[in-house]
Protein backbone atom coordinates (compact mmCIF):
# COMPACT_ATOMS: atom_id res chain seq x y z
CA UNK A 1 0.00 0.00 0.00
CA UNK A 2 1.18 3.66 -0.83
CA UNK A 3 1.67 5.99 1.89
CA UNK A 4 -1.08 8.64 2.74
CA UNK A 5 -0.26 12.33 1.54
CA UNK A 6 -2.39 15.28 1.89
CA UNK A 7 -1.90 18.30 -0.45
CA UNK A 8 -2.92 21.51 1.28
CA UNK A 9 -2.95 24.04 -1.25
CA UNK A 10 -5.43 26.87 -3.12
CA UNK A 11 -4.47 26.95 -6.47
CA UNK A 12 -6.74 24.07 -8.07
CA UNK A 13 -4.32 23.82 -10.72
CA UNK A 14 -1.24 23.16 -9.05
CA UNK A 15 -3.34 20.74 -6.27
CA UNK A 16 -4.53 18.89 -9.61
CA UNK A 17 -0.94 18.59 -10.93
CA UNK A 18 0.60 17.30 -7.93
CA UNK A 19 -1.89 14.52 -7.57
CA UNK A 20 -1.74 13.45 -10.77
CA UNK A 21 1.47 12.59 -10.40
CA UNK A 22 1.93 11.65 -6.50
CA UNK A 23 -0.69 8.85 -7.24
CA UNK A 24 1.26 7.46 -10.59
CA UNK A 25 3.66 6.80 -7.84
CA UNK A 26 1.61 4.72 -6.08
CA UNK A 27 0.51 7.53 -3.19
CA UNK A 28 -3.00 7.83 -2.10
CA UNK A 29 -3.50 11.66 -1.89
CA UNK A 30 -5.97 13.54 -0.39
CA UNK A 31 -6.51 17.35 -0.79
CA UNK A 32 -7.65 20.54 1.01
CA UNK A 33 -7.96 24.14 -0.37
CA UNK A 34 -8.37 26.30 3.00
CA UNK A 35 -6.04 26.47 6.04
CA UNK A 36 -8.81 26.12 8.41
CA UNK A 37 -10.26 22.82 6.76
CA UNK A 38 -6.68 21.29 6.62
CA UNK A 39 -6.36 21.98 10.29
CA UNK A 40 -9.47 20.24 11.38
CA UNK A 41 -9.11 17.12 8.72
CA UNK A 42 -5.76 16.71 10.30
CA UNK A 43 -6.82 16.62 14.07
CA UNK A 44 -9.20 13.57 12.44
CA UNK A 45 -6.81 11.92 10.26
CA UNK A 46 -3.25 11.78 10.19
CA UNK A 47 -1.63 10.87 7.16
CA UNK A 48 1.96 9.83 6.04
CA UNK A 49 3.14 13.26 4.80
CA UNK A 50 1.49 16.67 4.27
CA UNK A 51 2.38 18.92 1.44
CA UNK A 52 1.81 22.81 2.66
CA UNK A 53 1.13 25.99 0.95
CA UNK A 54 2.56 28.62 3.12
CA UNK A 55 -0.44 31.16 1.86
CA UNK A 56 -3.65 29.85 2.13
CA UNK A 57 -6.74 30.85 3.13
CA UNK A 58 -8.48 30.70 6.88
CA UNK A 59 -5.05 29.63 7.97
CA UNK A 60 -1.47 29.97 7.30
CA UNK A 61 0.41 27.26 6.58
CA UNK A 62 2.89 28.61 9.49
CA UNK A 63 0.31 28.16 11.81
CA UNK A 64 -1.05 25.28 10.81
CA UNK A 65 2.70 23.50 10.77
CA UNK A 66 3.13 25.29 13.99
CA UNK A 67 -0.10 23.38 15.46
CA UNK A 68 1.16 20.10 14.10
CA UNK A 69 4.42 20.64 16.02
CA UNK A 70 2.58 21.27 19.57
CA UNK A 71 0.42 18.18 19.11
CA UNK A 72 1.99 14.78 20.00
CA UNK A 73 0.17 12.50 17.57
CA UNK A 74 2.02 14.99 14.50
CA UNK A 75 4.98 16.18 16.27
CA UNK A 76 7.21 13.62 13.71
CA UNK A 77 5.09 14.17 10.66
CA UNK A 78 7.27 15.15 7.39
CA UNK A 79 6.01 18.24 6.27
CA UNK A 80 6.94 19.85 2.75
CA UNK A 81 6.65 23.23 2.65
CA UNK A 82 5.61 25.46 -0.46
CA UNK A 83 6.32 29.16 -0.78
CA UNK A 84 6.26 31.12 -4.11
CA UNK A 85 9.10 33.47 -4.68
CA UNK A 86 9.09 36.95 -3.40
CA UNK A 87 7.52 35.03 0.07
CA UNK A 88 11.23 35.68 1.25
CA UNK A 89 11.83 31.55 1.67
CA UNK A 90 14.79 32.46 3.82
CA UNK A 91 12.65 34.17 6.71
CA UNK A 92 10.27 31.47 6.88
CA UNK A 93 13.39 29.15 7.27
CA UNK A 94 14.03 31.10 9.95
CA UNK A 95 10.29 31.34 11.67
CA UNK A 96 11.41 27.84 12.99
CA UNK A 97 8.45 26.27 11.84
CA UNK A 98 9.56 23.01 12.08
CA UNK A 99 8.90 21.93 8.39
CA UNK A 100 11.11 18.91 7.74
CA UNK A 101 11.36 20.89 3.17
CA UNK A 102 11.21 24.03 1.52
CA UNK A 103 10.24 23.95 -2.20
CA UNK A 104 9.87 27.51 -3.66
CA UNK A 105 7.14 27.94 -6.39
CA UNK A 106 7.63 27.07 -9.56
CA UNK A 107 9.76 24.15 -8.81
CA UNK A 108 9.55 20.59 -11.32
CA UNK A 109 7.58 18.48 -10.09
CA UNK A 110 9.40 15.18 -10.32
CA UNK A 111 11.92 16.86 -7.97
CA UNK A 112 9.06 17.75 -5.53
CA UNK A 113 8.27 13.94 -6.26
CA UNK A 114 11.56 13.04 -5.60
CA UNK A 115 11.80 14.39 -1.78
CA UNK A 116 8.70 13.30 -1.28
CA UNK A 117 10.22 9.96 -1.85
CA UNK A 118 13.23 10.75 0.21
CA UNK A 119 11.35 12.04 3.60
CA UNK A 120 9.37 9.06 3.71
CA UNK A 121 12.53 6.79 3.57
CA UNK A 122 13.90 8.96 6.19
CA UNK A 123 10.39 9.22 8.56
CA UNK A 124 9.85 5.27 8.32
CA UNK A 125 12.71 3.18 7.14
CA UNK A 126 9.79 0.09 8.53
CA UNK A 127 7.88 1.05 5.06
CA UNK A 128 10.37 0.03 2.63
CA UNK A 129 12.04 -2.98 4.86
CA UNK A 130 11.51 -6.73 4.11
CA UNK A 131 11.42 -7.51 7.47
CA UNK A 132 8.83 -5.91 9.86
CA UNK A 133 10.00 -6.96 13.88
CA UNK A 134 7.83 -5.45 16.63
CA UNK A 135 7.62 -7.04 20.41
CA UNK A 136 8.28 -10.51 19.73
CA UNK A 137 6.53 -10.42 16.72
CA UNK A 138 8.08 -10.59 13.14
CA UNK A 139 6.67 -10.64 9.76
CA UNK A 140 8.82 -11.02 6.55
CA UNK A 141 6.76 -9.56 3.18
CA UNK A 142 8.90 -11.14 1.06
CA UNK A 143 8.56 -15.20 2.33
CA UNK A 144 4.91 -14.02 3.78
CA UNK A 145 6.04 -15.56 6.82
CA UNK A 146 4.70 -14.42 10.66
CA UNK A 147 6.16 -15.56 13.70
CA UNK A 148 5.65 -14.83 17.30
CA UNK A 149 8.49 -15.53 19.95
CA UNK A 150 10.23 -18.09 17.30
CA UNK A 151 6.61 -19.84 16.70
CA UNK A 152 5.78 -20.26 13.27
CA UNK A 153 2.12 -18.35 12.80
CA UNK A 154 -0.38 -19.22 9.74
CA UNK A 155 -2.61 -16.42 8.44
CA UNK A 156 -4.76 -15.84 6.05
CA UNK A 157 -4.13 -13.07 3.02
CA UNK A 158 -5.95 -10.72 4.56
CA UNK A 159 -4.91 -10.98 8.48
CA UNK A 160 -1.19 -11.09 6.95
CA UNK A 161 -1.72 -7.62 4.96
CA UNK A 162 -3.85 -6.31 8.10
CA UNK A 163 -1.13 -7.30 10.61
CA UNK A 164 1.59 -5.92 8.19
CA UNK A 165 -0.29 -2.52 7.78
CA UNK A 166 -0.35 -2.50 11.68
CA UNK A 167 3.20 -3.17 11.81
CA UNK A 168 3.82 -0.54 9.66
CA UNK A 169 2.46 2.15 12.16
CA UNK A 170 2.65 0.91 15.75
CA UNK A 171 1.05 2.40 18.09
CA UNK A 172 -1.48 4.64 15.62
CA UNK A 173 -5.03 4.01 16.35
CA UNK A 174 -7.11 3.10 13.09
CA UNK A 175 -10.90 3.43 12.84
CA UNK A 176 -13.01 0.49 11.08
CA UNK A 177 -13.28 2.75 8.06
CA UNK A 178 -9.18 3.78 8.12
CA UNK A 179 -8.65 -0.19 8.06
CA UNK A 180 -10.87 -0.96 5.05
CA UNK A 181 -9.02 1.38 2.77
CA UNK A 182 -5.69 0.50 3.61
CA UNK A 183 -5.87 -2.86 4.19
CA UNK A 184 -8.78 -3.99 1.75
CA UNK A 185 -8.50 -0.83 -0.81
CA UNK A 186 -11.15 1.95 -0.93
CA UNK A 187 -13.32 0.76 -3.72
CA UNK A 188 -13.88 -2.19 -1.85
CA UNK A 189 -17.62 -2.15 -0.28
CA UNK A 190 -17.78 -4.65 2.66
CA UNK A 191 -19.21 -4.13 6.07
CA UNK A 192 -17.31 -1.99 8.87
CA UNK A 193 -17.73 -5.39 11.19
CA UNK A 194 -15.85 -7.05 8.33
CA UNK A 195 -12.77 -5.88 10.03
CA UNK A 196 -13.82 -6.90 13.62
CA UNK A 197 -13.77 -10.08 12.17
CA UNK A 198 -10.37 -10.20 10.51
CA UNK A 199 -8.92 -8.53 13.62
CA UNK A 200 -10.58 -11.56 16.10
CA UNK A 201 -9.49 -13.80 13.48
CA UNK A 202 -5.52 -12.18 13.88
CA UNK A 203 -5.76 -12.24 17.20
CA UNK A 204 -6.93 -15.54 17.82
CA UNK A 205 -3.72 -16.94 15.79
CA UNK A 206 -0.88 -14.45 17.40
CA UNK A 207 -2.28 -15.10 21.14
CA UNK A 208 -2.57 -18.87 20.83
CA UNK A 209 -1.99 -19.82 24.40
CA UNK A 210 -1.33 -16.83 26.81
CA UNK A 211 0.82 -14.51 24.90
CA UNK A 212 0.15 -11.35 25.57
CA UNK A 213 -3.11 -8.80 23.92
CA UNK A 214 -0.23 -6.78 21.20
CA UNK A 215 -3.63 -5.27 19.69
CA UNK A 216 -5.68 -2.74 21.84
CA UNK A 217 -9.00 -2.16 20.64
CA UNK A 218 -9.75 1.78 21.61
CA UNK A 219 -13.73 1.86 22.33
CA UNK A 220 -15.25 4.16 19.93
CA UNK A 221 -12.42 4.58 17.63
CA UNK A 222 -10.91 1.38 16.21
CA UNK A 223 -7.55 -0.61 16.74
CA UNK A 224 -3.77 -0.04 17.09
CA UNK A 225 -0.94 -2.07 17.93
CA UNK A 226 -0.45 -1.61 21.36
CA UNK A 227 2.72 0.58 21.85
CA UNK A 228 3.09 -0.20 24.92
CA UNK A 229 3.53 -4.20 24.01
CA UNK A 230 6.35 -3.37 21.88
CA UNK A 231 8.60 -2.09 24.70
CA UNK A 232 7.56 -4.62 27.46
CA UNK A 233 7.83 -7.74 24.92
CA1 LIG B 1 -1.39 29.76 -1.84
Amino acid sequence: MGARILIVEDEEALTLLLRYNLEAEGYEVGAVARGDDADSRLKEDVPDLVILDWMLPGLSGIEICRRLRARAETRTLPIIMLTARGEESERIRGLGTGADDYIVKPFSVPELVARVGALLRRASPERMANQLNYGDIELDREKKRVSRAGRPIELGPTEFRLLEFLLERPGRVFSRAQLLDGVWGSDVYIDDRTVDVHVGRLRKALNHGSAADPIRTVRGSGYALDDRFGRTA
